[in-house]
């Protein structure tokens, strides 16, 4: 993999990568959020995961909630939009109300609101819509007001009003729709699409279900260079080393630990860099088969 580290990122052909952590910490213990991956597995690794990944000390798994710019084919695309601030999450304490400068950072990345073109949403959880949109007039308006938000149709059925917000499960889910996806319905931005939506000649997304029923990946290709941005369809790197592993989030367990067998599978046939939604450090990391299953590689800052 040749990546040019460029003053913004790094460079995967003609696509720049860039990102913006809104958040990274202890976020809740290893076995909460992966539970059927064993105490060994951490263990047997402590030496790559910790402190990036794992906090052996306290055993709590490290996460980031980060966004991904990505400019490709003279556009400015956002993956995922953390939590956003000011938000009613009683089901979430970490991030209720919380408030940040991440339009700020944001901006230092290089990047104001009006000049996003895309936004990606890989799936409807509160950490990956939060800040598509701000507060404005008692209410929520999309943050960046000459985007297209490409939005799983399958996502936005399930937590939409028309299924009880999530068949009535969380309380959040109803809150996360009303004021995070609702807004950018009523401005008329939003996109909603099933299987495979092309971006550009650079960018697909693509449906890989079974963490939320419309959980999706974006694949890059660029010249030689491959990457997959696997959203939510792994939240640590023990994963890559268990892929049957879910975490605590996944909807359909046995659709979700499918959907990251393939899609592990494929970045080893095709050299596919992986850079999941919430991995800490790095971010992003070359996978390799082991075995039967698969082991992480070099892992590119
Ligand atoms: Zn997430």
């Amino acid at each position: 993999m040749n990546t040019n580290e460029s003053k913004q990122g790094i460079l995967l052909g003609e696509v720049e990568i860039n990102r913006v952590v809104e958040w990274q910490g202890a976020f809740a213990p290893a076995r909460t959020l992966v539970p059927d991956a064993q105490a060994e597995l951490w263990k047997d690794s402590e030496a790559w995961l910790a402190p990036d990944h794992w906090e052996p000390g306290s055993d709590r798994a490290v996460l980031a909630l980060q966004t991904w710019i990505v400019r490709s084919a003279g556009r400015t695309v956002l993956i995922d939009t953390g939590v956003g601030n000011g938000r009613e999450r009683p089901g979430s304490p970490q991030f209720h109300q919380r408030q940040g400068d991440f339009l700020g950072d944001l901006a230092r990345a290089g990047v104001r609101p009006q000049e996003v073109d895309i936004v990606v949403n890989t799936h409807i959880h509160g950490d990956h819509v939060g800040w598509n949109t701000v507060a404005a007039d008692g209410g929520w308006t999309p943050a960046f007001p000459n985007a297209q938000y490409l939005i799983p149709a399958a996502d936005d059925a399930y937590f939409g009003p028309d299924n009880g917000y999530g068949k009535g499960l969380r309380e959040d889910d109803r809150l996360i729709y009303e004021d995070s996806i609702a807004p950018v319905h009523r401005a008329g931005q939003a996109v909603l699409w099933e299987g495979v939506h092309r971006i550009d000649e650079h960018l697909t997304l693509e449906s890989a279900p079974g963490h939320t029923p419309g959980s999706s990946v974006l694949r890059l290709r660029s010249g030689s260079e491959r990457a997959v941005f696997a959203g939510d369809l792994l939240h640590s790197p023990v994963q890559i080393l268990e892929p049957s592993c879910n975490s605590c989030f996944c909807l359909d367990a046995e659709a979700a630990a499918a959907s990251r067998r393939r899609i592990l599978e494929r970045a080893c046939d095709e050299g596919e860099l992986l850079i999941p939604a919430h991995f800490a450090g790095a971010g992003a990391v070359e996978v390799r088969r082991a075995g039967g299953g698969f082991t992480a590689g070099r892992w590119i800052p």
